[in-house]
């Protein structure tokens, strides 16, 4: 009985011994990620409007911001995520019509201290005066073309009624004497 299951387990130990390695040695090596992994948030600021469409979306109220008026726009001073309570489930990033905020393949979030682990996306003070708009990069805009102006209908001449054959003669007669 004891022969029997060390020769049995000696049999596993050696075909696992030359079958291909699944494993990595994390850190030094590893997996490559799927393109659409959800891994560690990046927020575009220069796209994101401080709508709030993410925060509303989100089931665990894991977003919140902070924005101030500047001019006519709405000006992002704060972006934090909760990312402790986050279900990875990406309903904020579909939410976003700018495409602001979207996921990485870094799946390394962990801190060493509690009070590190919010990840703060933006922090800043918002400017006095509006900012000016990026340039185009030197491109101009098309002009519209102007529209054509609409014409004024053309009068139509009323041909004039010929003279009676009678006066007609008669005036070829004074011109003759
Ligand atoms: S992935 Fe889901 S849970 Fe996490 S912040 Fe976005 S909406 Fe909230
Ligand atoms: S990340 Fe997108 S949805 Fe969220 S506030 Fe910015 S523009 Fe709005």
């Amino acid at each position: 009985m004891f022969g029997k299951g060390l020769v049995k387990g000696l049999q596993i130990t050696w075909k696992e011994f030359w079958a291909p390695k699944l494993t990595v040695e994390y850190p030094d090596k590893q997996h490559p990620m799927p393109e659409r992994f959800h891994g560690k948030f990046v927020l575009d600021v220069d796209k994101c409007i401080a709508c709030g469409l993410c925060v509303n979306a989100c089931p665990n109220r894991v977003i919140s911001l902070n924005k101030q008026k500047v001019g006519k726009k709405q000006y992002l001073t704060d972006y934090k995520m909760d990312i402790q309570y986050c279900l990875f489930c990406g309903l904020c990033v579909e939410s976003c019509n700018k495409g602001a905020i979207h996921f990485t393949q870094d799946f390394n979030m962990n801190q060493y201290f509690y009070k590190n682990i919010p990840l703060v996306l933006v922090r800043r003070e918002a400017p006095a005066e509006p900012l000016e708009e990026p340039a185009t990069g030197g491109e101009e805009k098309p002009k519209p073309k102007p529209k054509p102006k609409p014409q004024a209908p053309k009068e139509e001449k009323v041909a004039e009624p010929a003279p009676p054959a009678a006066e007609s003669e008669a005036a070829a007669g004074k011109e003759g004497q």
